[in-house]
């Protein structure tokens, strides 16, 4: 009774402090008009970018997959559970990825969490002397992976380019990695990644890239930051999620083969886990597919204009839009209790934008994620517009 009592108190001083999480229940599949407890709702916060999720040609693709494969992997990829599927697919996205990486090869996970944990531990668990320069605002499954892999630790000041030379030229180890999200998950604004990568060239220095928000949405073909910047080098380690705007799940690492095949052999979160279903790796053919080609522009393009819209239609004086130029729109509240009275505002006018609070984000920066997918439309957009400025000029009776 003692146990369960002193759990207790920990969750009631979260409510205390309008920090305890609750998830809500989707009747329906992952789209901008979602059934939520049986309302239907307009929805500004997943991370499927080009409206896969429920794409009927994905859902083809994954019938067709269990078909063929059955559902169950059966074991790991290193006993027997690595199907043909799975060796497509990496095929697939290493040629993908290839024009921005030499010797490109690459490595299929389950999630992105694990693909971050297993590519940090690998590149540094070799080395005793191993030194992650990690950026402030990184995805938690970043700091997990750069605690896990034992190295030296130093954070760097969010974009803060000059500051991670002066350590990067410090630092004596023979190891270093310099480790970024492309794009900041909570913020939507880009790492500065052409100084990044020539400071990595420089130092001698592996430069991995967490393109979870920039996978399928960023360049011409959707090759993500990569291409965006036009990016090529040996340095570079890049993470991409498959979830995302791909619209499936699981993750990917693609780099140099011998990267590749140093996680393959060493990296815990890839060697002790279960292989995903081989009909998600069959699904993500398909995905792959729309994303490099004329549904995938379009889509892309369409993303564009809904940023812009949002952009300008927004009036807002007492809140602060943040420096996005990306599906990410965050706008800056500051106190968990009001942005969270905000998010139960919208939600009560049926649009559904979620308050994120610390420890996701600094203490004090409590925010509502806005994240534009191209299944909205332009209407969808300007029904978010006039309720933000409607609500926002409300709350300023200062
Ligand atoms: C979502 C996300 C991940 C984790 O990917 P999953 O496939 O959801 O586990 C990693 N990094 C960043 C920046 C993310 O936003």
């Amino acid at each position: 009774m003692e146990l369960i009592a002193r759990l207790d108190q920990q969750l009631q001083s979260l409510d205390e402090r309008s920090l305890r999480r609750t998830r809500r229940v989707a009747d329906t599949p992952c789209s901008p008009c979602v059934q939520v407890d049986g309302r239907p709702m307009l929805a500004f916060c997943s991370n499927d970018y080009l409206g896969l999720a429920a794409h009927p040609r994905l859902i083809e693709a994954l019938r067709e997959g269990a078909t063929k494969y059955g559902v169950g992997s059966g074991a790991s990829h290193l006993i027997s559970g690595h199907s043909r599927a799975h060796a497509v697919l990496e095929e697939r996205l290493a040629e993908f990825m290839s024009p921005h990486l030499e010797s490109a090869r690459a490595l299929y996970f389950c999630t992105g969490y694990m693909a971050n944990l297993a590519m940090l531990t690998a590149l540094a668990a070799g080395d005793a002397d191993a030194e992650i320069f990690s950026e402030s605002l990184n995805h938690a499954s970043l700091i997990d992976g750069a605690r896990l892999s034992r190295a030296t630790v130093t954070v760097y000041p969010h974009g803060d380019t000059p500051v991670l030379a002066t350590m990067l030229a410090a630092s004596t180890a023979a190891t270093k990695l310099v480790v970024t999200d492309s794009v900041f998950s909570m913020d939507g604004d880009m790492a500065p990644l052409p100084a990044l990568l020539a400071l990595c060239e420089q130092h001698g220095a592996w430069l991995v890239v967490d393109d979870a928000h920039g996978f399928g949405t960023l360049g011409a073909n959707g090759r993500g930051a990569l291409e965006h910047f036009n990016l090529r080098s040996q340095n570079l380690v890049y993470m991409g999620t498959l979830g995302k705007a791909a619209g499936v799940g699981g993750a990917f690492v693609a780099a140099h083969a011998s990267v590749i095949e140093s996680i393959v052999q060493r990296a815990r979160t890839y060697i002790y886990t279960t292989a995903a279903a081989p009909a998600l790796a069959h699904a993500l053919l398909s995905s792959l597919d729309i994303i490099k080609g004329a549904i995938g522009r379009e889509r892309r393009a369409h993303l564009q204009v809904l940023i812009a819209q949002l952009q300008q239609g927004l009036t807002l004086r007492r809140w602060q839009r943040m420096p996005s130029e990306t599906a990410i729109q965050p706008l800056l509240i500051g106190e968990n209790d009001e942005t969270m009275r905000l998010a139960a505002a919208l939600y009560a006018q049926g649009l559904w934008v979620p308050g994120i609070r610390p420890p996701t984000v600094p203490v004090g920066t409590a925010r509502l994620r806005v994240t534009l997918s191209a299944a909205h439309t332009e209407q969808d957009v300007a029904q978010l517009i006039t309720a933000l400025n409607q609500l926002e000029s409300e709350s300023w009776y200062g």
